[in-house]
């Protein structure tokens, strides 16, 4: 069995502790991809040393410069896509179609960031002074940690990483624990593509240890973490404590509606998509259908059809719709809101248990499952499951469908199907989401624009797009004055006003 090492100080390195831990295909836990560190404590301060001297030398490099690096990391994810997805798809199961989708995310996103360097703008503004000059350009600020969930292994560290280097700082990488392998081929590329070795760092580990020392240690000014909510209160309160820099990227409830008015065969193709999709282990997943009075039963019965034909399997295979969970843990928790949902009194109509066969004895699969009958307020139609669970609710109003989106504590996505532009812009103003689609699923997030959610999903950075490098640099201002004399400002251009 092949043994992985951390990438540190420069080198392909054991970690400190001599201990690993297995990496195994949720789809056939026979498949053990590898051994990945276990790294502890020590193993992140070597790293935090490194990209110190990294971070010296990369801040002066030219953004330009940056961004070429950049674009020749772009085409070698090109030159590797297909070996990318079947590694992603062997350690976390979603099935290759969505694996080519998230390896496809990170080539858009190097591109976008190699162009930015070329832009990174500042402001040049008037000065209320004579022969005075007043700018604000950015600044990189220093060691980024970066913390990553299981479910994007690459668009997701790209996200972060692309902007971060753009904008000349360096990163520290840890993978989640479940996708160590795209992580240490992603940082593979990064070396091969000419990225100064001590830049970058990649810590192998679980959450509790490496994770937890990223966030603590005090020469990492950055910290960008996107996981639960649960597990995001914990990082920041310590970066809150701490004062550092932190983006917040969380769980999500994301609901898509369907009006009486709307194309129900797209609507249709839309809620399989964005429901079961990635085995609903998405942020963006779809896990409430809001269906209003008119369209309900007819909609509700074809969609059971339909999702009771999706094919279950490995994700490697050609005919595979759904792919299995990451984990027994995570199938387990699907399950007790299998029961949640059932002593709530919500009616289950397919799925709601493993499937049954030789060929799902040894992953972690699960049966699309949808619940209708489902009212506000019960715990599967509030809480992140994260699995092929959707909760159906029926409304009579498209004021009542706004109200049951909104009522929850997440706000990453929604989606609205109308053939009615008036409701259609309502629900672009009123849908408390950082993203609303009209007459597309939850889900389809482009990379050159802002990506992230209100209320507990986030805390008000963005991924993605332009905003995302105003997180990653700091803004300063230059005053020139060259007029030779003492100028005060607000003072000496209104001399009217009294001492
Ligand atoms: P998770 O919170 O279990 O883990 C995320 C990362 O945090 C992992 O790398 C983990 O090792 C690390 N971690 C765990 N404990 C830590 C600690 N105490 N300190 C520091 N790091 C720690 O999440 P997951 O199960 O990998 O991913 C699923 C969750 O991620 C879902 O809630 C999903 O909605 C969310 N997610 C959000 C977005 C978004 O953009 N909003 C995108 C993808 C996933």
């Amino acid at each position: 069995m092949k043994t992985f090492r951390n990438f540190i100080a420069g080198q392909w390195t054991a970690p400190s502790t001599g201990e690993y831990f297995d990496n195994v295909n949720p789809a056939d836990t026979s498949d053990v991809i590898g051994r990945f560190p276990l790294s502890g404590e020590a193993d992140v301060q070597r790293a935090v040393e490194s990209a110190a001297r990294g971070f010296e030398r990369w801040r002066h490099t030219p953004a330009p410069e940056r961004g070429d690096i950049l674009r020749r990391v772009g085409d070698l994810i090109v030159q590797r896509k297909e070996e990318i997805a079947d590694a992603m798809t062997r350690e976390m199961g979603k099935p290759l179609t969505e694996t080519r989708g998230d390896v496809q995310e990170g080539i858009d996103t190097a591109y976008y960031a190699a162009t930015e360097g070329r832009r990174l703008f500042g402001h040049t503004v008037p000065s209320e002074m004579r022969q005075k000059w007043a700018m604000s350009f950015r600044r990189p600020i220093g060691i980024c940690g970066i913390i990553t969930p299981f479910n994007f292994p690459l668009a997701i560290p790209t996200w972060k990483m692309f902007p971060a280097l753009l904008c000349g700082n360096a990163c520290i990488f840890k993978p989640a624990e479940d996708v160590p392998h795209t992580g240490t081929l992603f940082v593979e590329i990064l070396l091969d593509a000419g990225l100064p070795p001590e830049v970058i760092q990649l810590v192998h580990g679980i959450g509790e240890t490496v994770g937890k020392a990223i966030v603590e240690h005090p020469e990492i000014p950055v910290v960008s973490f996107t996981g639960s909510t649960e597990t995001g209160r914990i990082v920041g309160e310590t970066c809150g404590r701490m004062h550092k820099r932190l983006s917040l990227e969380m769980g999500g409830k994301n609901a898509q509606i369907v009006l009486d008015d709307a194309d129900v065969d797209l609507a249709m193709e839309g809620v399989l998509w964005g429901a079961f999709g990635t085995t609903g282990q998405r942020c963006t997943a779809t896990s409430r259908l809001i269906l209003q009075d008119g369209i309900h039963d007819d909609f509700l019965s074809q969609l059971v059809d339909r999702a009771r034909s999706l094919r279950l399997g490995d994700g490697r295979k050609k005919d595979t719709d759904v792919g299995p969970l990451i984990s027994e843990a995570a199938r387990e928790k699907v399950e007790r809101y299998i029961d949640l949902g059932q002593a709530d009194g919500a009616d289950l109509l397919c799925g709601g248990r493993r499937p049954e066969g030789r060929e799902y004895e040894k992953g972690h699969f699960f049966e699309p499952t949808i619940f209708a009958r489902v009212d506000a307020g019960m715990r599967i139609e509030q809480e992140e499951i994260f699995g092929p669970v959707l909760s159906v609710v029926r409304v009579r109003t498209p004021d009542e469908a706004f109200r049951i989106n909104n009522g929850v504590k997440y706000g990453l996505s929604s989606s609205i199907y109308t053939r009615d532009v008036t409701i259609a812009f309502r629900a672009l103003n009123e849908l408390d989401n950082g993203i609303t689609y009209v007459n597309a699923p939850t889900i389809g997030a482009e990379a050159h624009l802002p990506f992230g959610g209100v209320k507990q999903t986030g805390n008000g950075h963005r991924e993605g797009g332009w905003e995302v490098y105003e997180f990653y640099s700091e803004t300063k201002v230059g005053y020139l004055d060259f007029s030779g004399r003492l100028q005060r400002a607000q003072i000496d251009n209104y001399p009217g006003t009294p001492d």
